[in-house]
């Protein structure tokens, strides 16, 4: 990432809104945003396969997996501010192809950490477990707050906005999936 154009960049949305960049409290934002923009940012150089270790637990074959309340902090790519909320993640594990709990929360990171819309968001985690578990089915579920949303226009504070993604049996077996989405649902 290119701290230097960052910096620049950021002094002169300063100056375009009409701020002084060189008063006390400015004097270090373009470098503080730089190196911040480097961490909220750090899912566009980083491969989600690097957290995709797949364990084979004959046991676990057919029985649904629910991982809930996975925290979602991302970047609304339409106006650059932040969209936060919860992921939850279930999926029925085919032939024991398994992953470690705590994966499914870098895989969402990884996702999130770069400019976003939720929609899309909720289909890149659904398809990237589908295509690489080959489980017999996936749900993502994303609820979030845009700050886009409460903090302009309407201010529809505390408004959320959910999404769902549903792949394999999820999508294709009414039974399966309205038991899913009933686990699922959103707001307990
Ligand atoms: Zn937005």
């Amino acid at each position: 990432m290119d701290q230097e154009r960052i910096r620049a960049a950021v002094t002169e949305l300063l100056l375009a809104v009409g701020e002084n960049p060189e008063r006390e409290g400015l004097l270090e934002t373009p470098d503080r945003v730089a190196k911040m923009y480097a961490e909220i940012f750090s899912g566009l150089e980083e491969d989600p396969m690097d957290h995709l270790k797949i364990f084979h637990e004959p046991q676990q074959h057919g029985e649904l997996v629910l991982v809930r309340d996975i925290p979602l902090y991302s970047v609304c790519e339409h106006h650059l501010i932040p969209f936060i909320g919860k992921v939850h993640v279930a999926y029925i594990p085919k032939d024991g192809r398994i992953i470690g709990l705590s994966k499914f929360a870098r895989i969402v990171k990884t996702f999130a950490s770069r400019p976003q819309v939720q929609e899309r968001l909720t289909a890149q985690i659904a398809d990237f477990l589908y295509d690489n578990m080959k489980p017999y089915g996936v749900a993502v579920v994303a609820e979030a707050e845009h700050l886009c949303m409460t903090m302009r226009g309407i201010r529809a504070a505390g408004a959320t906005t959910q999404t769902s993604a549903l792949r394999g049996a999820m999508r294709t077996e009414a039974k399966t999936r309205s038991e899913v989405m009933l686990l699922l649902g959103g707001h307990r």
